[in-house]
């Protein structure tokens, strides 16, 4: 260790090339170890983790120091009656946000009372946007008109980089003498944004050459990635699901302490209206939410919460009760790559039945979808439930007073 350290305080080793030198456990300790030198802070707790080392700092993190655990709650059991998955499930939910657990568990048990959350996968396209320079916008248009004609040549260089990716279409956008060509993929099992990345980087290149459009960059932000964007609360991203179930009147008074017109009256203009006004992308109580602790306890990239936020909740009175549905225009996630094979993360993927690739591909990633968008469903209930029924409260308070 010590000599470890020397060389690092003189600048002769580097800070991130201990692994090249050491076992990766070891080199993590030199790091943490040289750091508290250097800060005088203790990060004695930071260095106390399950995880092994050894992936995580070849896949998922530079200049590894030790690792932060969030504690994980479980939320069910949790009826979904989707297309990919149809049973219950228990939902490992990461989070410091006390009373998050909690909530969605009395989401959960209404639903699973009521028979289940039916789930749908409506769209299964991730997306990478090229933009290019062209010359002036005659050009521009030119470029638009080649693309339209040559999807297979496209598909032919994009889908030769993977083996489950596959190019399914190309939307293109211009803005004076700029092109964005929005590329859409599946991805099977994978969340998909280096494969599909890899993928337009090649189908770039043989539109740059037939076109002579400048490849600017293999990003050009319509994609959009990791931004809160009406293109993807529109025309999609990553999986796009929805998640709808109905309840009795008794179901609701029983479980949820409200009645149906109080849910609906709540979702109207809370949800609707008041995300109206406020000129937001997403039209829920707090998606986000349950999508952040599921994906932070599953191993995805935490920063498409932002996509996952752009979710539409819907509460419809319906003869003897209400139909409460949420949809999720996009959700980028993934059984394989990312952090899903980190031990913990791999974990909480297997208690929900989906870890690793899927038979036949993609069915993994389809059914964690459709249990994200039922864990979602559960949040919104419980949400606009305690909120309705403060205002139920309020209404009596205020009736019998009257
Ligand atoms: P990845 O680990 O880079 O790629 C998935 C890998 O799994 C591919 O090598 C794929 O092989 C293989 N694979 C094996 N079985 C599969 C199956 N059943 N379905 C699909 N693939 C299978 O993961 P990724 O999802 O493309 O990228 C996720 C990572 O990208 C995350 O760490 C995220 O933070 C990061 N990210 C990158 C960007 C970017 O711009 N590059 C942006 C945002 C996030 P084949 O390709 O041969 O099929």
């Amino acid at each position: 260790m010590d000599g470890y350290l020397e060389r690092l305080r003189s600048g002769t080793l580097k800070l991130y090339s201990l692994e090249q030198s050491l076992p990766a456990k070891q080199a993590v300790a030199v790091r943490r170890a040289f750091i508290e030198e250097e800060t005088g802070v203790s990060l004695h707790a930071l260095g106390a983790y399950g995880i092994s080392p050894e992936r995580a700092t070849r896949r998922n993190c530079e200049n590894m120091i030790g690792a932060v655990q969030v504690p994980v709650g479980v939320a069910g059991p949790l009826r979904v009656r989707g297309e990919h998955v149809d049973r219950e499930v228990w939902l490992p939910l990461a989070t410091t946000e006390g009373a998050l657990v909690a909530s969605v568990n009395r989401g959960a048990s209404v639903i699973t009372r009521a028979g289940g959350a039916e789930c749908r996968i409506l769209a299964d396209r991730m997306t990478r946007a090229p933009v290019f320079a062209a010359r002036s916008v005659a050009h521009a248009a030119e470029v638009v008109r080649w693309v339209e004609g040559h999807l297979p040549e496209l598909q032919e260089a994009a889908d030769a980089t993977t083996r489950h990716g596959r190019l399914v279409g190309a939307d293109c956008s211009v803005a004076g003498t700029s092109v964005h060509v929005r590329l859409a993929f599946t991805t099977g099992d994978a969340m998909g944004m280096n494969m599909v990345t890899i993928a337009s980087e090649a189908a770039s290149a043989v539109i740059e050459s037939a076109t002579g459009a400048r490849l600017v960059a293999t990003s050009g932000n319509l994609c959009t990635d990791k931004k809160p964007a009406a293109v993807n609360a529109v025309a999609g991203r990553g999986r796009s699901v929805a998640a709808g179930v109905q309840l009795s009147g008794d179901l609701v008074h029983d479980v949820l302490k409200t009645d149906a017109a109080s849910l609906v009256e709540v979702n109207t203009r809370k949800n609707l209206v008041g995300s109206a006004r406020a000129g937001a992308l997403g039209f829920n109580a707090h998606a986000a939410n349950v999508v952040a602790a599921l994906f932070i306890a599953c191993g995805q990239d935490p920063a498409h919460v932002v996509e996952g936020s752009l979710a539409i909740t819907t509460v419809e009175p319906v003869p003897g009760g209400v139909y409460v549905a949420v949809t999720l225009p996009a959700l980028p996630l993934g059984t394989v790559g990312g952090g899903t094979a980190i031990e913990t993360q791999a974990e909480c993927l297997a208690l929900l039945g989906v870890a690793g690739g899927g038979n036949p591909p993609g069915e993994h990633a389809r059914a964690f979808a459709e249990i994200v968008a039922a864990g979602v469903l559960a949040g919104e209930l419980s949400l606009l439930a305690a909120l309705a029924a403060r205002h139920l409260a309020r209404a009596h308070a205020t009736l019998g007073r009257g």
